[in-house]
């Protein structure tokens, strides 16, 4: 592998650049001699506090040379170069640090400090060439070990890849410059990007469809890393995870056991499987965010009751135990759930476990999160049952969009056979992978070994940063005027830290980010709102943060005053801040390791912001320039007043109440999922409007986002029992003709236009 060394440069730290003197004359001959003779590059930092500012910011230095006494010539100076050594090392086990000194002072140099170094450079007596070829031979060494096999292989593989004959037909992109399209393309995207877009048939690197060669390899350092017997990767998304669990697992007639709120892959596993689904309904608080399935509804009574009282389940095929239970977890808004106390109640029902955690791939590299993840390691009995978890790597740590894992623990009694799950696997892989993906997860893996806890350490203190800001701002301000407002985050009010109590905004970060009973839901805490929580079994996500927006009192009615949710994030996509989720009067934003301190101040300053204009009733032409100039008919009116109408509107349609009953019943099945999917293949379907819907069976589900949960799966029906699902979609209809520019999704819902006014259809079952 050519590596270049320009890439990784060489930090070195002294303040002898500019003086006059033999010392500094050497290190000037030395950087010189880096440069010309070894191609390297060299950053030049004069003080131990600067190096450490770069070092917290910069991760691709490829050594660092320290100078021992910079405090000889400046005493005032706050940091060691100990202190630097501790701060690399922290962050970085592996890169080369040497330290410049003489022979003299070698002896004042504490040993702890000797042992975390590479070695030591003489500044007076070894040559120049000398200690300028030892500088780069451990740099070369350790950027070469910065390649996780398969990835180094690719490297490797695509240097050498010149004159291959198969497919892609682009052939390390030389087929793209025939066009001046293709050339755009190719130097939009750089040539690496193609050289190593290889065919399967390169042997070198193994298969990813037998899981052979340094792919396999890859794959099962990702098992080690993650706690998992087996990983696979897959390179169309958690989406397609899910549905190889279930490929592998369920069969027509099995009954299984389905979290309501789920992704909607998992639905259409279901209809691939053809099985009885029964369903686990998670708590909704009074903003409408989602705790966990109450464990009462996980007793073998309550599965019994279930089955008993499914419509379509024959009386001669009811189970004793499930066939697989699947959980979302985290859920959408970050609750996560201590699975040894999920296990144990799942145990005895079900005879497989699935937990997705499409966005919850980093829990088991930070320690407040143990014993909340999936993969958490646990006793097991003969009885236990093997678990599946689906991570989606893209999402929350450092993969190309789809590329995402299978992890796999055995059961107790029941291991996996790889070859079997393989069957289904394949029948969901293409036969042409994409090797930059793989080399993506082989990647994501290797950087939460070396510093997941690191990094993720960073993430939760900058979350929580921002949770204290934003609570001590809402706090100020409501001391100087208790009727004053602010949007809050959902998250405790007090901590008890040692044997006091402390308001959460004054609890210290490193607390808040190390201590996980800080973040769990305790059924004697009223600030999650979750009625007969369970102690101890759930616990809020420090990095996902919800913001609440003013408008529901706590006994859950409709305040005097409101703020949409939609408006305020509609105004944030204005200033550029994009957030994943918006609720009535809640939205969700991530942090990541994408997220940085520049985003904060951002997003807090047009929080601010939107307080004033909205204070001042500003016009919404002034507020919302861009979303007023597409939606015209909010000229004139102030922010406020609009705030209000949207708010007044939600109340007086009962919106939020419509939508809470909606998710709390369970509306009843005319036939199984994949029976109503038969349905649309034979064309047995018409579009039928929202107003004709009523007693008719959708084939189809029906998702509104928010919240992305399914109100009504494919093959239920509208009927009675499930009329608030038939209210609430026609309120939603009004409220989308009355405030356009407000529309959001709603899966399985066509909106089509008549006379002005847009109208929500469904796919039905014909009559
Ligand atoms: C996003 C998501 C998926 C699908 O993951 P992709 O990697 O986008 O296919 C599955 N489950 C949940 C809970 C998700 O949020």
């Amino acid at each position: 592998m050519k590596i270049s060394k320009e890439s990784w440069p060489i930090l070195i730290v002294s303040n002898q650049f500019d003086t006059r003197n033999d010392e500094s004359f050497r290190l000037r001959e030395l950087a010189h001699e880096l440069e010309t003779e070894h191609g390297c590059k060299i950053v030049p930092c004069l003080s131990y506090e600067d190096a450490i500012e770069l070092l917290l910011s910069r991760t691709d230095f490829g050594a660092l040379v320290i100078d021992w006494d910079i405090n000889r010539t400046n005493p005032a100076a706050k940091h060691s170069p100990a202190s630097v050594l501790s701060a690399i090392r922290k962050r970085n086990p592996k890169i080369p640090v040497f330290l410049l000194t003489d022979w003299l002072e070698a002896s004042d140099i504490p040993l702890e400090v000797i042992n975390q170094l590479t070695g030591c450079l003489w500044k007076t007596s070894d040559t120049i060439e000398f200690l300028a070829g030892r500088i780069e031979r451990h740099l070369v060494k350790y950027v070469k070990g910065l390649y996780p096999p398969f990835f180094g292989k690719l490297i490797d593989y695509s240097e050498e890849y010149k004159y291959a004959w198969h497919t892609p037909g682009h052939m390390g992109g030389t087929g793209f410059l025939r066009n001046p399209s293709g050339v755009a393309l190719f130097k939009f995207f750089g040539e690496n990007i193609f050289r190593s877009d290889l065919s399967i048939s390169a042997p070198e690197l193994g298969s990813l469809l037998d899981h052979s060669g340094v792919t396999g390899d890859a794959e099962r350092n990702s098992a080690r890393v993650f706690g998992a017997d087996l990983t696979y990767y897959v390179l169309n998304g958690t989406s397609n995870v899910n549905q190889i669990i279930w490929r592998s697992i369920a069969l027509p007639d099995d009954v299984v056991f389905v979290d309501r709120n789920c992704h909607k892959s998992l639905n259409y596993a279901m209809v691939n499987a053809d099985a009885y689904p029964i369903y686990m309904k998670p708590r909704r608080n009074r903003w409408g965010i989602m705790g966990p399935v109450k464990l009462s509804e996980l007793s073998e009574k309550s599965v019994a009751q279930k089955i008993k009282k499914s419509k379509i389940i024959p009386a001669d095929l009811r189970p004793k135990t499930l066939k697989i239970a699947a959980i979302t977890n985290s859920t959408y808004d970050g609750v996560c759930y201590n699975v040894k106390k999920l296990k144990r109640a799942l145990e005895p029902i079900s005879d497989n476990l699935h937990f997705d955690e499409a966005w919850y791939a980093y829990a088991k590299f930070y320690p407040i999160y143990d014993g909340f993840f999936g993969m958490t390691q646990d006793e097991t009995t003969p009885t236990t049952p093997p678990i599946y978890v689906a991570q989606s790597t893209h999402k929350l740590l450092t993969a190309f969009s789809q590329a995402s894992m299978l992890h796999v623990k055995n059961g107790g009694s029941r291991k996996i056979n790889p070859d079997e799950l393989n069957e289904a696997y394949m029948m969901h892989a293409s036969t042409s992978p994409q090797y930059n993906m793989i080399a993506s997860l082989d990647v994501a893996t290797q950087m939460m070994e070396d510093s997941g806890e690191s990094m993720w350490k960073d993430v939760i203190m900058m979350a929580i940063g921002l949770r204290k800001t934003v609570a001590k701002i809402a706090a100020e301000l409501k001391s100087r005027n208790p009727n004053d407002w602010f949007f809050e985050i959902w998250q405790p009010r007090k901590v008890k830290v040692d044997k006091e109590i402390l308001n959460f905004e004054n609890v210290p970060t490193q607390y808040l980010a190390t201590s996980q009973s800080a973040w769990i839901l305790n059924s004697c805490d009223d600030w999650h709102g979750f009625e007969e929580i369970e102690d101890g079994y759930a616990m809020l996500d420090p990095i996902k943060l919800t913001f609440i927006t003013p408008g529901i009192n706590p006994d859950g009615s409709l305040s005097e005053m409101g703020i949409p949710a939609a408006v305020v994030t509609n105004y944030l996509l204005e200033e550029g801040i994009v957030c994943e989720k918006t609720d009535y009067y809640s939205f969700l934003l991530l942090n990541s390791l994408g997220t940085n301190r520049a985003k904060q101040e951002t997003l807090l300053s047009a929080l601010l912001h939107f307080k004033n204009l909205y204070d001042a009733n500003a016009p919404m032409e002034e507020a919302m320039p861009a979303f007023t100039q597409k939606n015209p008919k909010y000229k004139g009116i102030g922010l406020k007043d609009h705030c209000r109408a949207m708010h007044e509107f939600i109340k007086e349609r009962k919106m939020l109440e419509l939508m809470h009953k909606s998710f709390d019943l369970l509306p009843d099945q005319a036939m199984k999922p994949t029976q109503a999917y038969r349905n649309v293949v034979k064309k047995n379907v018409e579009l039928v409007e929202l107003k004709d819907m009523f007693g008719r069976i959708p084939a189809v589900m029906i998702v509104p986002y928010p919240p992305g949960i399914p109100m009504l799966m494919g093959g239920e029906v509208l009927n009675k029992k499930s009329k608030a699902v038939f209210d609430y979609l026609k309120a939603r209809e009004s409220f989308e003709n009355k405030f356009c520019g407000y529309e959001s999704e709603i899966h399985g819902i066509e909106k089509i236009e008549r006379d002005g006014k847009i109208r929500f259809c469904t796919m039905c079952i014909k009559q």
